[in-house]
């Protein structure tokens, strides 16, 4: 599908013709049921109605059904948080003992909840570069359960051979977790051979900085053959034989929303739908924008404040650039001004870019990493995660791109 094609999608699919043309909001936690026969029927899953507001709600099951749409998938679970769908799914899958792989850099709260929290209750990690080929068929040949990784690498903005690493857990056999939050529309990595997509809907999604939310989105499994049924997945096999297509949905409800709660509340979600309506006009403008202001930084900045980017010829992964990320990688580019003092100027100059920890908003954003969402990591961790002392991560919006790139070059001159 194309931008074009998207939105059509988005506008025709979100509102309704009849009736209510907005998207409708029930925010109601519980509903009733018809007689007792219904009642049991709701919870067996026979009468596909809504049974209790944590584990499932209309206006929730509305942005699923989009989200699912535009990920190519089979279906969707929506929650209250980017974090919220990374935990559930993870907390769904592993216990104590199993291992997940984590590949290129991350988002710091992914990187805190495998390297921390999860380690609390006894899952193992490894984390490794983008092209660690050697380490990444090491751990897939020791029985580990997940690989996870994000399509961008944010903020170091490695970009990871998504279909060779796809490949390699398809013939071992291991479940595949892609954080596609800085590209949705731009990749579609369940066809790429993912087995379940996560987003932080509260980024690009909604663009309007108004709603924090969460996706999780996942393939159709097969009941015969899927690689849920290698051995090492025993735990989950009886989901598998009982809800066959719909089973990672199953899994993630009864393994981890239905006890944990990491639910998608009808507001947000409603909030979540008005973004969505735009996110095609948004995406294609936002990455063309990012692809000529990063060009012209790269010609016109003094030469001691270095633009970082994967359209830039210079980038180690220029190569996969090209043959994956043909519309665009996102809305993230970073500068590195070499020192922190010089960052902070740089960082205190600028007139038109809001200073926030947040991407893939309407309005430009630019923030000084490593005294922000990085304070609290080793100086190891923040080595592999790409944060230098002078890194300022830029995440483009939908202004004049004439007037983003005057607003930077005259923060390089203070
Ligand atoms: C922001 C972000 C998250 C977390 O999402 P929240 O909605 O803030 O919980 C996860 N992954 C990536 C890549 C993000 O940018």
């Amino acid at each position: 599908m194309n931008f074009e094609d998207y939105n059509t999608l988005l506008v025709q699919s979100i509102g309704n013709k009849i009736g209510s043309t907005a998207p409708v909001i029930t925010p109601s936690a519980s509903f009733g049921y018809k007689d007792a026969l219904q009642a049991e029927n709701i919870f067996a899953g026979v009468e596909k109605l809504p049974l209790y507001a944590r584990v499932g709600n209309p206006t929730n099951a509305k942005l699923e059904s989009i989200v699912t749409k535009i990920e190519n998938g089979f279906s969707s679970i929506a929650t209250s948080s980017g974090m919220g769908a990374i935990s559930m799914v993870l907390s769904a899958i592993l216990g104590a003992n199993d291992e997940v792989l984590c590949i290129g850099g991350f988002f710091g709260g992914t990187y805190t909840l495998v390297g921390e929290t999860l380690k609390r209750f006894g899952v193992k990690s490894s984390f490794c570069q983008v092209d660690d080929f050697k380490h990444i068929e090491k751990k897939l040949n020791s029985n580990i359960k997940i690989v996870l990784l994000e399509s961008v690498g944010n903020p170091g903005l490695r970009l990871p051979d998504i279909k060779k690493i796809a490949d390699l857990c398809r013939t071992y056999e291991t479940i595949l977790v892609i954080d596609n939050t800085a590209t949705p529309l731009l990749i579609q990595p369940l066809d790429m051979g993912a087995d379940i997509v996560v987003h932080s809907s509260t980024k690009n999604m909604s663009g309007h900085s108004a709603s924090l939310g969460g996706v999780a989105v996942f393939r159709e499994v097969n009941a015969q053959s899927d690689k849920l049924l290698n051995p090492k997945y025993q735990d989950l096999h009886g989901i598998v034989e009982k809800a066959k297509k719909a089973a990672f949905v199953a899994i993630c409800k009864k393994r981890a929303l239905r006890d944990i709660g990491m639910s998608a509340n009808a507001f947000g979600s409603f909030l979540t739908l008005l973004g969505l309506e735009t996110l095609g006009l948004r995406v294609e403008r936002i990455n063309k924008s990012v692809a000529s202001i990063v060009r012209v930084l790269e010609e016109k900045f003094p030469k001691d404040i270095v633009v970082n980017h994967p359209s830039l010829s210079k980038s180690e992964d220029f190569e996969i650039y090209k043959e994956f990320f043909s519309d665009g990688c996102g809305p993230i580019f970073t500068i590195d001004c070499k020192t922190q003092e010089r960052a902070f100027r740089f960082a205190d100059s600028l007139k038109l870019a809001t200073l926030t920890a947040n991407i893939g908003d309407n309005r430009t954003l630019a923030l000084h990493m490593k005294s922000t969402i990085y304070r609290d990591f080793d100086e190891k961790s923040r080595q592999f995660l790409g944060i230098t002392d002078g890194l300022i991560r830029v995440s483009v919006g939908l202004e004049n791109p004439n007037d983003i790139i005057n607003d930077f070059l005259g923060a390089s001159h203070v």
